[in-house]
Order: structure tokens, then C-alpha cells, then sequence
């Protein structure tokens, strides 16, 4: 008989389909997962969260459901981003509340910070300032996910809390040209160069800002911790060693090296860089788990990149 009813919101995206595969492999009887897509319910519905809510009664709830994209998706449509989001955690936190969710764990990302702040940044720094133009919509919408849990417990004593993670890539990711972060992105652009027979690998932007990335296997043992052992309301960065920060021209060529790419990788210094750098401190983490042991990042690359070679037909594109 499961004691907890353990909810994934979001539970088809990158990161629900990392916890998933790890729950398949290990999960105690005393857990019952239940992975929500935007098929089951639609979360920026008030009433059809209620419902499907109420169906599974959840004890704990991974709130992961967004509207989530890279840096040119955002730049084309934060007014899109402020309210689908807003909506989605305005009402996925109050039914949480509503049904007594004994813990929610909701996730914020490293690129809601202020832009203009010191380095490196860290929990206490998510409202101390205004963060980057290209993404306002999204940072304000999840900012608005610290200010709620900290409001639902002073008023109602409810344990919401919230992790912040760096850029996360790995299987199951969106790899549309258009939408997709940095690293699927360039993944699916090469794997299209390599097949037309062509030389020439085209990276948008300088190739110079930096940034930390988590394999979306190491990012879900993680959340799995922190829904069974993180006990505070503040936020936990869930982040690499600073040491592990790279540039985009250090990714460009992981990815040609994972994919035996011999052929020139080149600069499209005409589109944006955005943030140049959002370098963020894991000491929080460390302090919790100081002997975790990320995946190394040319691992990781290359199970992503055979991942999506074995499944270009059916992943998102
Ligand atoms: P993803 O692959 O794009 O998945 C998004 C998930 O949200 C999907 O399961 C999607 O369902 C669901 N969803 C979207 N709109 C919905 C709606 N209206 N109702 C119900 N479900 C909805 O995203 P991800 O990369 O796994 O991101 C998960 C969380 O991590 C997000 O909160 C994101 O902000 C955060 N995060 C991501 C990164 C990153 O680099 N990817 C970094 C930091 C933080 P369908 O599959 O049915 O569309
Ligand atoms: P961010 O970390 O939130 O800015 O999001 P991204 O994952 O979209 O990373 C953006 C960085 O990668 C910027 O410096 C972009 O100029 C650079 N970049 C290079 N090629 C691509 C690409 O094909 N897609 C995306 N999204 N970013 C790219």
C-alpha cells in the first residue's frame, strides 16, 4: 500500500522523462508516481487542474509544467511565456493548497536572475533586481513561484518549496530548430548538416557567453532527494561546479566531436548571445551532498547524441 502519492506535472517534458526513467529502475513500494503530460490536463485551467488533481489525490506534487524555451523563442514571445506560466503555477500551487499537498516542489532556472548582479549568483539573489530583457516573461512568472511559496506558508503553513536549475539537456528533449534551447538545438542542426553531406556547422551568436549545463539524469536523482529529504521553503540550486562552466564554442564542439563532425563550425555573429554569463554557485547543494557525482560532460553529450540518432523519428522536433 503506497504511503505517498508522488505527482509529476510536466511529467512528459526533458526532466519528467528523466525522473520517470529512474522510478521505472528503483522506486520503493511505499511511492506511487503518477507522470502528467499537457494531454491528461491542461493546467492553465483552473477547473481541469482541480479535477485531475482530485482523481489522483497527490501526498507530493513535482511541479515541472511550463512553457519552456531557448533564447530565441523567448525574445519572439514573452508576453506568451509571463501568462501561460503565471497561470499554470497560479493554479497548480492554490490546488495543491486547496487539497492539502503535503509538499510541492516547483522549479525556477538560473535564468530568472537579475542580469546586472555579482557573480557568483545564488539563492538568496532571485529578486534583486530586474532580470535580462530577452526573457522577462518567463523569469517574472517563475519569480512569482518563490513569492507564492513563501506566501502559502506564512499564511497557511503549507511546505512549497522551489529548485533552481542551470541549463538541463539530455534524451526526450525538444530539438526544434525554432523553440529549443542551445544544446538540442545545435544537436539537431548538425545531425541535418551531417545528413545533407554538408561541412559547415552554423552556431547562432558569438560562441563566447557562458554557461553551466546538468544532464538530465543527474538533474532527476536530484529532485528525487529533494522530494524525499529538502525541508526548507527557500530555494535549492541544483547546479554543476562552477568549474564545469563552458562556452558556447566549447559546446559547438563537444557536439561536432560526439557526432565525428570534421567540418568547420562557424560564428553567426548577426544573431543574439543573450545573458553572457549566469555563473551559479551549488555550495547550498554541496553542503547537503557534498560527494554527488555529476555525469562528465562529453558522457553525457554523447548518450544524448546517440539517444537522438536512434530516435530522430519520433522525437520532438
Ligand atoms: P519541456 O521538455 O518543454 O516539458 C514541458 C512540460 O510541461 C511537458 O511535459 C508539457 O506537456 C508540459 N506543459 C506545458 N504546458 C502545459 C500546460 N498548459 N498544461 C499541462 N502541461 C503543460 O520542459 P523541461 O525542459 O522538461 O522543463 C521542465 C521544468 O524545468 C520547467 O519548469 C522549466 O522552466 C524548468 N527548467 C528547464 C531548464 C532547461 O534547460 N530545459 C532549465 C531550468 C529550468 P506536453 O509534453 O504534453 O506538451
Ligand atoms: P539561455 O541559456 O537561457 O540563454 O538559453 P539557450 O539554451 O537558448 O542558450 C543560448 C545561447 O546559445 C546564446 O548565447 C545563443 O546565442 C547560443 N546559441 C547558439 N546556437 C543556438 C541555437 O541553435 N539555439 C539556441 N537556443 N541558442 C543557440
Amino acid at each position: 500500500m503506497p504511503g505517498k502519492v508522488i505527482l509529476v506535472t510536466g511529467g512528459s517534458g526533458l526532466i519528467g522523462k528523466a525522473i520517470e526513467s529512474l522510478i521505472l529502475s528503483d522506486s520503493p513500494q511505499s511511492e506511487e508516481w503518477v507522470f502528467l503530460s499537457s494531454n491528461d490536463c491542461n493546467l492553465c485551467d483552473l477547473e481541469a487542474t482541480r479535477r485531475t488533481f482530485n482523481t489522483y489525490k497527490p501526498t507530493h506534487v513535482i511541479h515541472l509544467a511550463a512553457m519552456v524555451g531557448g533564447l530565441f523563442h523567448n525574445l519572439a514571445h514573452n508576453l506568451d511565456f509571463l501568462r501561460k506560466n503565471l497561470h499554470i503555477n497560479d493554479n497548480v500551487l492554490q490546488i495543491c493548497y486547496e487539497l492539502g499537498v503535503e509538499k510541492v516542489v516547483s522549479c525556477l532556472s538560473t535564468c530568472i536572475f537579475p542580469d546586472k548582479t555579482s557573480y557568483p549568483i545564488d539563492e538568496t539573489m532571485v529578486h534583486s533586481g530586474p532580470p535580462h530583457s530577452s526573457n522577462f516573461g518567463y523569469s517574472y512568472a517563475k519569480r512569482f513561484i518563490d513569492i507564492a511559496n513563501h506566501a502559502y506558508h506564512e499564511q497557511h503553513g503549507c511546505n512549497f518549496t522551489s529548485i533552481i536549475p542551470c541549463n538541463v539537456f539530455g534524451p526526450n528533449d525538444n530539438f526544434n530548430l525554432e523553440s529549443s534551447h542551445v544544446i538540442p538545438g545545435l544537436i539537431r542542426k548538425l545531425y541535418d548538416v551531417i545528413e545533407s553531406d554538408g561541412r559547415e556547422f552554423t552556431v547562432m551568436g558569438s560562441g563566447k557567453p557562458l554557461r553551466q549545463f546538468i544532464y538530465s539524469h543527474d538533474l532527476a536523482r536530484l529532485i528525487i532527494w529533494v522530494v524525499r529529504h529538502y525541508e526548507e521553503i527557500e530555494p535549492i540550486m541544483l547546479t554543476v561546479d562552477e568549474k564545469a562552466e563552458l562556452t558556447i564554442q566549447e559546446v559547438s564542439e563537444h557536439i561536432a566531436k560526439a557526432f565525428n563532425f570534421k567540418g568547420e563550425i562557424v560564428f553567426d555573429t548577426t544573431k543574439a548571445d543573450g545573458q553572457y554569463k549566469k555563473t551559479a554557485s551549488n555550495a547550498k547543494l554541496r553542503g547537503y551532498l557534498p560527494d554527488f557525482e555529476f555525469t562528465p560532460f562529453d558522457v553525457a553529450i554523447q548518450q544524448t547524441v546517440d539517444w537522438f540518432k536512434a530516435n530522430h523519428k519520433t522525437a520532438r522536433l
